[in-house]
């Protein structure tokens, strides 16, 4: 039951998601997050260590691309900055960004992961394509009003999963 939320891995930082690992697994391609993966909740701070593993994650010949729910305008702000490749006003779980996003990275789902801190959009929406979904514990507990309430779901569910010994790390 509620398989289609759980993610395939669960990680604390973006520095412990080796991409070697990743590469290992046949991944070619990381959709990423934004909000609380990359950056805290509306804000261009960048999380501890998050510039040095998007290089990384480059040099072991991964693609990026930033998809988010937050504003075109906000996201192309950081896609210059970073110099990754980026889609906004997502509306994932919505399939058709994803796809889109694959489109960007030409990988297909087998061949893509999908980082982010939120289970109803992230892991939900990248495990209904098939996508290695890996759940990062959210950068900061600021966040939107409505997305509050959701975790209070997402702690039950992260706590039925993992009483079923269903949460591994990246391996
Ligand atoms: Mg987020």
């Amino acid at each position: 039951m509620f398989e289609k939320f759980c993610p395939r891995a669960i990680a604390h930082t973006l520095a412990e998601i080796d991409p070697q690992v990743l590469m290992e697994r046949g991944i070619r391609g990381v959709i990423l997050d934004l909000d609380n993966t990359l950056v805290e909740w509306n804000t261009t701070l960048y999380g501890k260590g998050v510039r040095s593993w998007l290089e990384s994650a480059q040099r072991a010949g991964l693609e990026l691309c930033i998809l988010s729910n937050s504003t075109a305008k906000r996201v192309s702000r950081v896609t210059t900055e970073l110099k990754i490749p980026g889609l906004g006003r997502a509306v994932k779980p919505w399939g058709r960004s994803f796809r889109k996003a694959m489109e960007v990275l030409d990988t297909k789902p087998q061949q893509t992961a999908v980082i982010g801190d939120q289970l109803f959009t992230d892991v939900y929406g990248g495990n209904r394509l098939g996508v290695y979904t890996i759940l990062l514990i959210p950068l900061s507990d600021k966040e939107l009003v409505t997305t509050r309430c959701v975790r209070k779901l997402e702690r039950w569910l992260l706590s039925y999963f993992r009483s079923r010994g269903m949460l591994k790390g990246v391996v």
